[in-house]
């Protein structure tokens, strides 16, 4: 695998955008050391949601994607499913390295829903997006 070129997602807050909700980023010098040797496409769902930085936390629960304020974001979320489908209905990736625990990006591990830290199964909703078109998924973590 590492012989060749991969087209990779990655969420774009680990590559030192300042796109998470505080208006800070998570940036993963590992991360960043790997794709950097291949060919590589940043995305932050929350900004294909049209969302502001900064913006208040937000969690999914019940499949929806819940502001902290109580506020219902799941249309903003459906916009950015919307917009991730046709990026990856025209190109191939290989690959999609994701924000661990994120609403949105978190992969098989999200917070739960009540905004008290607490994680329980579960994907962010771009990572849902991802798995149905059989991408195969890591974090972070795994670096
Ligand atoms: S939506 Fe994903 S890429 Fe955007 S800030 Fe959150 S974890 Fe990072």
């Amino acid at each position: 695998m590492e012989n060749k070129k991969l087209h990779i997602l990655v969420s774009a807050c680990l590559l030192k955008d300042n796109c998470k909700y505080n208006g800070e980023n998570n940036y993963n010098k590992e991360v960043y050391d790997f794709v950097k040797e291949h060919d590589y496409v940043k995305i932050c769902p929350e900004l294909m949601a049209e969302l502001p930085v900064p913006r208040p936390k937000m969690e999914m629960k019940d499949g929806k994607l819940i502001r902290i304020d109580g506020k219902d974001l799941s249309d903003n979320m459906e916009i950015a499913i919307s917009k991730l489908e046709k990026l990856i209905e025209n190109e191939h990736f290989d690959l999609a390295i994701l924000k661990s625990k994120s609403p949105s990006c978190g992969y098989k591990n999200i917070y739960d829903g009540t905004f008290s830290k607490k994680i329980v199964e579960g994907n962010g909703f771009a990572c849902e997006c991802l798995l149905r078109h059989n991408i195969k998924i890591l974090t972070e973590l795994d670096f």
